[in-house]
């Protein structure tokens, strides 16, 4: 439960100010140093909270270490995606979702002081863009579980009074298990815990291979330079030349999934109807970003064009550059009521 003493606390305590300064400072320019002297210092703020039985106080410090695990392993991921460690960054961000998770149990980041709905915000849209559907979950039978607070083996009928969630003494209660019986394992689109992704393994070697690809994350890391760039995307259509799909028959399925034939499908448009992805950045992305690509110029395995977004769209570069030729009113329901405006508006600067 939001508490508003806590909440007070973490935002004014003169105890925790310069852990709070480290922490807002952390959010402009990453030292891992100074965020090392914060936790110690919110350690031994706790500890003597704890010992006056302050315990407001020991729990804004829960509160504040929290937020420093959110914005650490929020880092983390954009380094690792940077360096092209994908499942790892992936893990990182599951593990910033978490923190956030709990701590919006327990306070509210008004004004986004600790930049807590940036980051999961950013964390969500760089999920959104990862090639996982399918995770595994195991199904268990806990046979010894014990509080954590207080170490008491928990029954049906004993329990110890301490709630699963709630900060005990600065520290956030869980529960232990001890023993516990796999029973199943069960394939999910939407786990509890997102860590578990489905890969593949080396028949010979036996080893794990990542098979997927991660071609949107890697265009969005490419035109990001900062973990606190802003950035945002959305999925529209666009029409890809028929060219890009080879030689195609009449009697073909249409290679926009409509599950059609190529006849009676997008043969008749001036392009293959394709999903696209329009991705905003506040800053300007580095210039070595091309201004659009199709994701098969970067891997071959999924044909969803990509495009650096800023005051640029998909359509009206391609419209400047004349590959379409194609009228925007002979087509004005393809895209929906907004992107023809968008388009119409496009190609009447561009004439
Ligand atoms: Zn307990
Ligand atoms: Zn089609």
């Amino acid at each position: 439960m939001i508490q508003q003493p806590e909440v007070d606390l973490v935002r004014s305590s003169i105890q925790l100010s310069a852990a709070r300064a480290a922490l807002q400072s952390f959010g402009l320019n990453p030292n891992q140093h100074s965020l090392d002297d914060a936790c110690r210092d919110i350690e031994s703020v706790r500890e003597s909270a704890v010992q006056m039985g302050d315990q407001p106080l020991a729990k804004a410090c829960w509160c504040m270490e929290t937020i420093a695990i959110a914005m650490v392993q929020y880092v983390n991921a954009f380094s690792l995606m940077k360096r092209g460690k994908y499942y790892d960054g992936w893990c990182a961000l599951e593990r910033s979702q978490n923190a956030i998770w709990h701590l919006l149990r327990h306070y509210q980041d008004e004004g986004d002081m600790f930049s807590i709905e940036f980051i999961q915000r950013s964390c969500a849209q760089f999920q959104g863009l990862y090639p996982y559907r399918w995770f595994t979950s195991p199904e268990v039978v806990a046979q010894e579980i014990y509080c954590d607070i207080c170490d008491m083996r928990i029954l049906p009928r004993s329990q110890c009074g301490h709630e699963v969630g709630e900060i005990y003494d600065g520290r956030m209660c869980s529960r232990r298990v001890g023993k516990i019986d796999l029973v199943a394992v069960a394939l999910v689109a939407n786990p509890r815990q997102k860590f578990s992704v489905v890969f593949i393994k080396d028949e010979q070697t036996g080893e794990q291979i990542d098979h997927y690809d991660y071609c949107l994350v890697e265009y969005v890391m490419r035109g990001l330079v900062s973990p606190w760039d802003d950035w945002s995307y959305e999925w529209r259509k666009a029409l890809h030349p028929h060219e890009r799909y080879g030689k195609l028959g009449r009697n073909d399925l249409c290679p926009c999934e409509s599950g059609l034939k190529y006849k009676y499908c997008c043969k008749r448009l001036p392009g293959i109807v394709r999903p696209h992805l329009r991705v905003h950045f506040a800053d300007n992305p580095p210039a070595d970003l091309p201004q659009f690509v199709f994701t098969d110029d970067i891997s071959t395995r999924n044909p969803l064009p990509v495009e650096n977004g800023g005051s640029i769209t998909f359509s009206s570069t391609l419209l400047r550059a004349g590959a379409w030729g194609w009228s925007p009113s002979r087509y004005p329901r393809l895209f929906g009521d907004e992107v023809t405006r968008d388009v119409v508006h496009e190609a009447a600067l561009t004439s």
